[in-house]
């Protein structure tokens, strides 16, 4: 399905060069376009604009703000070798919205329109994704019910948007590894709730824990499973992966976790590049004693925003476990070369992963 998108035009533009030859640090600054659409029952999508940054005007009791009706994706363009401008498996951020809309009583978006919309805009934004080591322009689409209701229902009407920011690094210290602890006390999500959809009201949930955590001096946080507390779910936002010398270890998707798109793609990359790889659950205990005796030799996190991320320090009950040597390890460096190399472009893309706006 195709959408008619118009272009508003608009009398004054930020210099992109200007914006980018400063520290950008993550989601600090916006491109100066977005995309942005309606939905009703009568007319289903429509409206669909490329206009001006700006605030939305949302009516008080507008649903998004009661009962926190909103989900989104995140994803990434790198700009190529070529000059072009590429997305890293866009399609499977289409297909993940519309199954978190599905959860969330939310209406669908065919991908082809949603493809339709990334093309489009980042078109117009070209000058905006930056192409220094490690950078990226980081694409928001997001969904939110907006009809101004008090009674807890699905919304009946909606507007779907997506911004962009050019970004240099998801952590503050770049690749460098973070300490991270497991909350005893609080959970992100329970089986048959949320976990597994993109939603911002998993986000609400989580950061009271992250707030700990970094009182105790740990950067991120290791959630456990909500029923026992005992199998090891995710690491913040992002999915995490267990390295057993050759072998790579994470989670099966139960349902409360998300199914991460860079999570998919290492679990596709391993057995290429000589690893195994393996999903099952694992007790926390089980990891904190083969971190000690050394089977657990590389512990990294990942997700679209920071990619891979080495972990140095893994805390439980309150005790340190510091993993191999506290530097990234060979495996963790090796999956991050090989993912940022196919999405830059640096490296040949095998499995056609890269979707070219430009
Ligand atoms: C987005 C997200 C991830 C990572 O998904 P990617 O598709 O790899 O970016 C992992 N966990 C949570 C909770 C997330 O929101």
């Amino acid at each position: 399905m195709q959408i008619t998108i118009r272009s508003v035009p608009e009398a004054q533009k930020r210099n992109p060069k200007e914006v980018l030859s400063k520290p950008l640090g993550f989601g600090r600054v916006f491109a100066d376009r977005m995309f942005r659409m309606r939905w009703n029952e009568k007319k289903s999508w429509h409206d669909a604009e490329i206009c001006a940054y700006e605030p939305l005007v949302l009516d008080p009791a507008a649903l998004i703000f009661h009962y926190a009706q909103e989900i989104f994706e995140g994803l990434k363009a790198y700009r190529l070798p070529d000059g072009g401008v590429g997305l890293f498996r866009p399609k499977l951020n289409a297909e993940r919205m519309n199954a978190s809309a599905r959860r969330l009583v939310m209406p669908e978006i065919p991908v082809e329109a949603q493809m339709q919309a990334l093309t489009m805009l980042l078109r117009e934004l070209k000058d905006w994704a930056p192409s220094a080591e490690g950078s990226s322009l980081y694409i928001r689409p997001t969904m939110i019910g907006v009809t101004p209701v008090l009674g807890v229902r699905p919304a009946s009407d909606y507007l779907y948007y997506i911004i962009c920011s050019p970004v240099s690094g998801y952590f503050e210290k770049g690749f460098a590894p973070v300490k991270v602890a497991t909350s005893e006390e609080y959970v992100r999500a329970a089986a048959g709730g949320l976990g597994a959809s993109k939603a911002g009201a998993n986000y609400a949930a989580s950061l009271l824990a992250a707030k700990v955590a970094k009182t105790k001096g740990y950067d991120q946080v290791v959630w456990l499973d909500a029923k026992e507390h005992r199998f090891i779910e995710e690491m913040g936002g992002m999915n995490i992966f267990f390295v057993y010398g050759k072998q790579l270890l994470t989670s099966p998707l139960t349902g409360s976790i998300l199914p991460g798109i860079t999570r998919d793609s290492i679990l596709k990359l391993a057995p290429e590049m000589d690893l195994e790889v393996e999903e099952c659950r694992l007790s926390v205990d089980k990891v904190t004693r083969d971190i000690n005796s050394g089977k657990i030799t590389e512990i990294f996190a990942c997700g679209t925003a920071a990619v891979v991320t080495a972990v140095s320090i893994f805390s439980h009950k309150g005790t340190d476990c510091q993993v191999g040597n506290g530097e990234p390890g060979p495996v963790t460096t090796r999956l991050y070369n090989q993912l940022t190399g196919i999405q830059t472009g640096k490296l040949a893309d095998t499995h056609g992963w890269t979707f070219r706006v430009l």
